[in-house]
């Protein structure tokens, strides 16, 4: 039977990364709490019932966002209110920024963190798309230390992740998009939940004229989200005319084989809103990078 009370459970407030990693180890059934927005629907419909959790608000630094080898690193508890009005994201990666203010709506990105986002790995979120077309990295910390684990390997499928137990997501690691470089995201979302059904992410590098990389991941169809290289590999070459863009897109199924459909949206939808949100993703990128 659903409820709105969840059921109980102790609650620890850390005031260090090591106080909360312990803590992670040490109680049973424990389980870490950033902003909440997905993890206390899920406990007043008990559908998650920790015996504990570990509030990640109170320990110093874990919100910072900064350059990092000249990429950007963002902290785990970074809101996505923060990333999206913070000019160092906007600086090096842009697109990231972008994506976090298109979140949910208002309230949603001022407690959303995006360390909560990767580890949650909701197959309607915004941020695995994108941390993937980008190359990025994700730094998972427990009571083992630190590891680096590449978007591509981090997100696994739906709810799954490569995180062990009791490691933390302490930061996002992304490369910077220099000069020549062009990134976008776009999606298509939900009018209710504003939760994104289908979104691409296109990452484009042009050299005199035409482009020496691209590539073009897709969320919402699968699950993790899927690199669509036979459409990436398609505008390779030329500088991304419309015809060249739209004849890419229609790659895009041969990445979705088996797109998964629910109350939302059929597979069949979805994959006509990969392939229609890969072209414009693809022409914003060139537009971008040129
Ligand atoms: C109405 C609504 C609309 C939304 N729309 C969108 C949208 O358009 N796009 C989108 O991408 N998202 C959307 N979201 C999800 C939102 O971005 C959430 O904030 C996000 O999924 C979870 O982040 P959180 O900080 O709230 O995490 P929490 O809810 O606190 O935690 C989520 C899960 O991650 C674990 N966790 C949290 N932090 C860490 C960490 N650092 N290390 C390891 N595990 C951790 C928790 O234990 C829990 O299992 C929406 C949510 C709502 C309620």
């Amino acid at each position: 039977m659903y409820t709105m009370r969840p059921a109980e459970f102790e609650y620890h407030q850390p005031r260090s990364l090591d106080e909360a990693i312990s803590l992670l180890g040490d109680v049973d059934d424990s389980r870490p709490l950033a902003g909440g927005h997905s993890l206390l629907p899920m406990m007043k419909l008990r559908l998650a019932m920790p015996a504990a959790l570990v509030d990640l608000g109170r320990i110093p630094g874990l919100d910072e966002i900064s350059s990092s080898n000249g990429g950007l690193r963002i902290g785990a508890m970074a809101t996505h209110a923060a990333v999206a009005g913070s000019e160092v994201a906007i600086g090096i990666a842009p697109v990231i920024p972008e994506t976090a203010a298109a979140i949910g709506d208002l309230q949603v990105r001022n407690c959303g963190t995006i360390g909560g986002s990767v580890a949650h790995a909701d197959p309607g979120a915004d941020y695995p798309t994108v941390l993937k077309a980008l190359g990025a990295t994700i730094t998972a910390t427990g009571k083992n230390g630190e590891r680096e684990i590449a978007a591509d390997d981090f997100f696994r499928g739906i709810f799954e992740t490569a995180l062990e137990p009791g490691e933390l997501v302490t930061s996002v690691t992304v490369p910077a998009t220099p000069a020549g470089t062009g990134a976008a995201y776009v999606k298509h979302r939900h009018p209710a939940s504003g939760y994104t059904i289908v979104g691409a992410a296109a990452l484009v590098e042009i050299e005199g004229g035409n482009a020496t990389s691209a590539r073009l991941t897709i969320g919402g169809v699968t699950s993790p989200p899927v690199h669509a290289t036979a459409a990436a590999d398609a505008v390779k070459g030329g500088p991304g005319s419309a015809e060249a863009i739209a004849a890419a897109a229609e790659k895009v199924s041969e990445a979705i084989p088996e797109a998964s459909g629910d109350a939302y949206a059929s597979g069949e939808y979805r994959t006509h809103l990969a392939k229609v949100l890969a072209a414009r993703a693809l022409t914003k990128a060139f537009e971008r990078a040129g």
